[in-house]
């Protein structure tokens, strides 16, 4: 069975003890329940080990937002995927618009480092999704098809049912503008649709897929109820512990 999951992506927000406060706060907040879905807090790297000592990763994952494409050595200010498994992280979110359009991120990049982020054993969450003259032009599914045919769907089977994806069209990033929940629906079921062909109908219903993009505690509800959005991808209301908290009771 695939996992329900709500991701924070803090990008690049919060000073440490900032973070520290958020991320022990929304310990406390989830202390004496047991949510409906996993729970995961992306933040920057140079907090991960503060804030995985200071919570119960048993009960709150821990993420980077990126590692190198590297394995170790000459490459200053990089941070590898062995490093950041060290801190008690145990996801790395990849290939992020973000990372894409300002860092040049390309998908020979992006392979090397989820083949690295899993074989340090951590969880990579793999980002696609298309900008707005893509989808203006119904090119979406394409395109999305594309970066996936590029990286990740070159894993193995076994590898690849290691991976959770989040798809986050550009356009809804930040923006307030979310997609409509049939928009989200339609390209996640798209999406489940070419893991079958690809990997078979067995893996593809046990991947999980999140959608992200201006994911709210209004909106939540109705884009998790969708058979085939597994859960959240959440940038802004992951950085508030109220916001987090409503979209983690959304299921
Ligand atoms: P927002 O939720 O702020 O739109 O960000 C989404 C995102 O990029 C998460 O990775």
């Amino acid at each position: 069975m695939r996992k329900n999951i709500v991701a924070g992506n803090w990008k690049m927000n919060k000073t440490l003890q900032e973070g520290l406060a958020l991320a022990t706060e929304l310990n406390k907040a989830l202390a004496g329940s047991t949510p409906n879905c996993d729970v995961v807090i992306g933040t920057p790297a140079i907090h991960l080990a503060s804030v995985a000592a200071a919570i119960d990763t048993t009960k709150i994952g821990v993420a980077a937002q990126n590692c190198a494409n590297k394995e170790s050595g000459a490459y200053t200010g990089e941070i590898s995927a062995a490093m950041v498994k060290s801190t008690g992280a145990n996801y790395v979110i990849l290939g992020h618009s973000e990372r894409r359009e300002y860092y040049g991120e390309t998908s020979a990049i992006l392979n090397d480092k989820v083949a690295l982020a899993l074989a340090n054993g951590l969880t990579p969450i793999y980002c696609c999704g298309e900008a707005l003259e893509v989808r203006n032009a119904n090119g979406q599914n394409a395109y999305v098809k594309n970066q996936l045919e590029e990286t990740i769907f070159n894993l193995s089977a076994d590898d690849f049912k290691k991976i959770v994806i989040a798809y986050e069209p550009i356009w809804a990033i930040g923006t307030g503008v979310t997609a409509s929940t049939e928009q989200a629906q339609d390209m996640l079921a798209f999406i489940r649709t070419i893991i079958a062909e690809k990997y078979g109908k067995e893996i593809a219903e046990n991947t999980s897929i999140l959608y992200g993009g201006s994911c709210n505690a209004k909106n939540a509800g109705e884009l998790f109820a969708q058979p085939d959005i597994d859960g959240g991808l959440i940038g802004g209301a992951s950085l508030k512990v109220e916001d987090f908290k409503a979209i983690i009771d959304a299921f």
